[in-house]
């Protein structure tokens, strides 16, 4: 008689932005076209499962935030399984797949996936299926498109062992596993035909978002499966048009008044800086460190709102409200109405407030827009740019330049999507997070940042370029162009909460040396930690002070050197005892009195610190000092990881790993500190 086998097995997610949840609820949508049974959870959840019995495949996915830190909503459950007090037997009966999401741009890549994974291992979990290291800076789909064909397979072949492995090994080789039938399902993804709207012979001459060329436009596509849609939505004609944004005010969200705005930069060729001041004194428990950051909840455009709601056909229900609920009949699992869209709001408060309509849409999002396009030839390109096939493409026209939603949606005009697949789609408006600029004890009921505004340029698909959300919306607010910039109650206020408490710290100890690296903006946090020290030099007159390093970089010495008065100052008091810049752009350079020639100057903070790589080595390995990194993660904080590792290999003389890892441990005991963005 075979054995029967389980189908059920076990989805665990961690989370921040929302990707790694929503490759779990793909999982278990499509779970039962396999025949499989899929018990999803997010890992906080943790009265939904658990894995100190669990006998099914576990199949974690799980994001990284931060420098290496887990999403939120897994802190708990990494902690837990970090507990030293756990035998190495702990987990042996259990046996797990894993998905881990993560950046190369940022340092610690795939960190918590690791973490989890060197834990599981150690306390005896049993692996049934390569781990994938899905790198967001390439496009994540390049490895998790794959590693999901192949989770099937190793799935059933998880329950096919567990089940033989029950068996009475008495009964030997007479028992045999059932299999688990494809049947119920076409294993392969949906094939698309090529649309035979081939009357005009028009062949275009340069593909575009809107237009492919031979063999993409030629070629069948494997475009994803398409789930139905899980939530009912529904408008009531009762007007909300009171509604403010009453779901901010909760008590860790501040109304602020912004109480001064400067420009930092001037001229051309130059990024657009600005230095908010918000005047934080009607709430006392706002209080913060320098290193802290803070999260500014900032609206969708109005232009862009008006033009989602026209091409909804909802312009004149705007006011009504919105209902959401799940279809009684769904069969996602885990499905959930979005808990960041409040009760009884309106239609305009939805689109304003609560979903990111400036979201690049994902393939998934794209394959269900083919579904609600008239025009033939839009819906192939709209299946080319979400097939296998088209990944390239989708990679160059949609995820490389940024293009939202809204930016689809104009340039796919047959395409009306109906209200709820937008809401399943669109995730949460996230709240921005920026660094303070500033310390509270020079700047009491004060707090300081500091932005560029970020410009996104025209392509094909976005025919004007556009600012940033954020930065775009600060920007308006304060309307730099105009003189009302100094005046103190002539500026709007914004919506602020402090992010909880981060490690990037300047040293307990007051004689601790440390450096700084901070290009441009990069150099937000280390304003708050001199002007610390300035307070604390003067508070602690007989104290020992370690030394200090700040590495800043910009492109023109006269058009945007943040804070150069203020940082020269600091050199003057004897706050700063080096400050060393790199102008990229400036043809001659002056350091103190020597001047150096475009050929030998430094141009990047990577490069003074080559320059000055005795000092580095003998703080940091020598005097057990600190150094701190601020800025672009994309490119700055890997060069300077990289001229760290090569400083360490030239003045130890060790090779490449040993470098590498004497890096690692000076991150280890967080004395190697990152604050990246971008
Ligand atoms: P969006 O409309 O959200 O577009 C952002 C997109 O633009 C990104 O996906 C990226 O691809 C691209 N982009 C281009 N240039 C930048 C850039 N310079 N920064 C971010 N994205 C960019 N920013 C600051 O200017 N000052 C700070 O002190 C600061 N501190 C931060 C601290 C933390 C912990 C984090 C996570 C981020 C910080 N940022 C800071 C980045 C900031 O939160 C926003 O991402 C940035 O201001 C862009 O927001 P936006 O809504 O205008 O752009």
């Amino acid at each position: 008689m075979p054995c029967e086998v389980n189908t059920r097995f076990v989805i665990l997610y961690g989370s921040q932005k929302g990707q790694a949840q929503s490759i779990a609820e793909g999982i278990a949508v499509e779970a039962e076209d396999h025949g499989l049974v899929a018990e999803l959870s997010c890992l906080n959840q943790s009265e939904k499962y658990n894995l100190e019995k669990e006998k099914a495949p576990v199949v974690f996915i799980v994001s990284t935030t931060g420098d290496g830190e887990p999403p939120d909503n897994a802190l708990q459950f990494v902690k837990g399984i970090k507990k030293k007090t756990l035998s190495t037997d702990h987990y042996k009966h259990l046996c797990y797949a894993l998905l881990a999401l993560g950046d190369t741009n940022y340092a610690n890549f795939c960190n918590c996936g690791k973490t989890i994974e060197r834990r599981l291992q150690a306390l005896g979990a049993k692996q049934f299926y390569v781990t994938g290291y899905a790198d967001d800076g390439v496009g994540l789909e390049v490895v998790v498109d794959p590693w999901l064909e192949g989770l099937w397979k190793a799935i059933k072949g998880a329950l096919s062992k567990m089940a033989s492995d029950k068996v009475d090994p008495l009964k030997g080789p007479s028992v045999r596993a059932l299999a688990i039938t494809d049947s119920k399902y076409a294993p392969s993804p949906v094939l698309a035909s090529q649309s035979h709207d081939t009357a005009t012979p028009h062949v275009p001459l340069a593909a575009s978002l809107t237009c492919s060329l031979p063999p993409l436009s030629q070629s069948s596509l494997n475009v994803p499966a398409l789930p139905p849609p899980y939530l009912h939505v529904s408008l009531q004609d009762v007007d909300s048009r009171e509604q403010t944004v009453g779901h901010l005010n909760n008590e860790n969200v501040h109304e602020v008044p912004i109480e001064r705005a400067i420009q930092l930069t001037t001229g051309d060729l130059v990024k657009t800086s600005l230095l908010l001041e918000l005047d934080t004194s009607a709430y006392p428990t706002m209080t913060y460190l320098p290193g802290d950051s803070f999260d500014v909840f900032c609206p969708n455009r109005a232009t862009e709102v008006e033009d989602m709601l026209c091409r909804l056909g909802l312009q004149d229900k705007k006011h009504h409200q919105v209902h959401v609920s799940l279809n009684k009949d769904t069969k996602k699992k885990g499905a959930q109405v979005p808990s960041y869209i409040p009760p009884s709001i309106s239609l305009l408060y939805l689109l304003t407030w609560c979903l990111e309509i400036r979201t690049v849409p994902k393939k998934a999002f794209l394959r269900a827009l083919v579904e609600h396009t008239g025009d033939t030839v839009q819906r192939r390109r709209l299946q080319e740019l979400c097939s296998k096939q088209g990944a390239t493409e989708y990679n160059q026209y949609v995820r490389d330049p940024g293009l939202s939603i809204l930016e689809v949606l104009t340039a796919f005009p047959s395409c009306s999507p109906p209200l709820c697949l937008l809401i399943e789609h669109l995730p949460k408006l996230q709240p921005r997070p920026y660094s303070a600029a500033s310390s509270c004890l020079k700047h009491p009921g004060k707090l300081h940042f500091v932005f560029n505004v970020v410009e996104f340029s025209a392509c094909s698909g976005r025919p004007v370029g556009r600012r940033g959300l954020c930065t775009g919306w600060l920007f308006d607010l304060i309307n730099p162009g105009k003189p009302k910039c100094s005046g103190s109650h002539a500026l709007p206020k914004i919506h602020v909460s402090l992010r909880p408490k981060c490690s990037f710290r300047l040293p307990s100890d007051l004689s601790v040396p440390f450096v700084m690296v901070g290009p441009g903006t990069g150099v937000a946090p280390f304003i708050g930690f001199l002007q610390q020290r300035e307070k604390e030099r003067q508070d602690n007159p007989e104290a020992v002070f370690g030394e200090t390093w700040l590495f800043f970089g910009c492109r023109y010495r006269d058009r945007d050197y943040l804070f150069r008065e203020e940082l020269e100052g600091f050199v003057t008091s004897g706050v700063l005892d080096h400050l060393k810049v790199s102008f990229s752009r400036d043809e001659l350079e002056m350091e103190g009195n020597e001047v150096t020639t475009s050929v030998a100057r430094p141009r990047y903070v990577q490069h003074n610190l080559l320059l000055h790589r005795q000092q580095i080595t003998e703080i940091l390995l020598k005097k057990n000092g600190c150094l701190y990194v601020c800025g672009d993660a994309k490119n700055m904080a890997k060069d300077v990881n990289d001229t760290l590792i090569e400083i360490i290999k030239t003045q130890l003389q060790v090779d490449q790993l040993e470098a590498m890892k004497t890096l690692a441990g000076l991150r280890e005991e967080k004395r190697y500190l990152q604050d990246i963005w971008g």
